[in-house]
């Protein structure tokens, strides 16, 4: 098969797309004939390589992806070739304390489709048939494989940890980026009043265009002091902040009493300088968030079979253009989701 894939952690020049073996389907696993990947922020830190996580090389990358079921492993009961299909990137043991509870993404082996295992950037993926849900029809397959890993990692920290409700203020701390973009969508649905932060007008232009009721330059300083200046003083309710070390400060600084402050990643670095006095006095909770639950994906993803959301796609790119691609989100100039076409 084609895909895109590399030999050894490194640069982008580590990128190679050429033929590989076939993978061939295990028991309870479906082969998805892919139709299109799409890039996120973790597919550059397992190329540049994981602590504690060791790959079999040629390592395919992509977590993201929409395709045809094109052949069953044994023991499949539900998916049948022909199946057209979004994957849920996580894979969880069913079995273990927190999958038995329900918690799927706390599982004590969760992994990623492309993170530790091979990935979507290619022409076939194995993933358990559990991981195979069916396409949104209104979704062409670049659109929906846009969708899955940003907005069940939105869904998961907007609706369940933060709870977010009507009339509520969210502050998005760097917009332009998957789950950032999710976020704005899924709260403007929900009814939120959503603010957002960037360091570049046109992604702060073009995030009012998708409903954002607020912008700050944060270019421009500590963008906390404009948060409270334009909700009166009082600050917001919800910041979601998967930025870390460099805006973190400002994150707890922006927050309301009783406010919650989300992460789910840390781009800039893991180990911000932190706030007590502020969080405890303010009473501020800081829910940590990986992914969700199955649970969670269906519910998620039955927005997009009611066509009540569709996910912003930047770039498309072919297969044989994915270090082309993740230059483009490696230099940050994305607005959207950057997808690969696979023909
Ligand atoms: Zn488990």
């Amino acid at each position: 098969m084609k895909a895109a894939f590399f030999r050894e952690h490194g640069s982008l020049d580590r990128i190679e797309c050429g033929d590989l073996p076939d993978p061939v389907p295990g028991p309870g696993q479906v082969r998805i004939r892919l139709r299109a990947g799409a890039l996120n922020h973790l597919d550059i830190f397992v190329r540049m390589g994981i602590p504690g996580i060791s790959l079999a090389f040629p390592h395919v990358m992509g977590s993201d992806g929409a395709g045809v079921v094109e052949s069953t492993g044994p023991g499949v009961t539900r998916a049948k070739a022909g199946d057209e299909v979004v994957l849920n990137p996580g894979i969880n043991c069913g079995t273990c304390e927190f999958c038995l509870r329900g918690e799927h993404s706390l599982c004590a082996t969760f992994h990623l489709i492309g993170e530790h295992i091979a990935g979507t950037f290619a022409e076939y993926v194995v993933v358990p048939e559990i991981n195979a849900y069916p396409k949104p029809p209104a979704l062409s397959w670049e659109e929906a494989a846009a969708f899955p890993l940003t907005f069940l990692t939105a869904w998961r920290m907007l609706v369940t940890k933060a709870r977010g409700k009507p009339g509520e203020t969210l502050l998005i701390i760097g917009i332009g980026g998957g789950v950032a973009l999710a976020a704005l969508q899924l709260a403007k649905m929900i009814g939120l009043t959503v603010g957002v932060t960037s360091g570049t007008a046109d992604k702060l232009s073009r995030a009012k265009a998708l409903g954002a009721d607020f912008g700050i330059d944060h270019s421009a300083g500590d963008f906390s002091r404009e948060a409270r200046k334009l909700t009166g003083k009082r600050g917001v309710d919800i910041v979601l902040d998967s930025v870390g070390r460099a805006t973190w400060k400002q994150s707890i600084a922006s927050l309301a009493k009783g406010g919650r402050l989300l992460t789910c990643g840390a781009t800039s670095g893991p180990n911000p300088e932190e706030d007590l006095a502020r969080i405890f006095w303010n009473q501020l909770s800081v829910h940590g968030s990986t992914m969700g639950t199955h649970g969670e994906f269906a519910e998620m993803s039955r927005l997009f079979r009611d066509g009540r959301l569709r996910p912003v796609v930047d770039a498309v790119f072919p297969l044989s253009q994915a270090r082309e691609a993740e230059r483009r989100l490696e230099e940050k100039k994305q607005f959207g989701k950057i997808v690969l076409k696979v023909d």
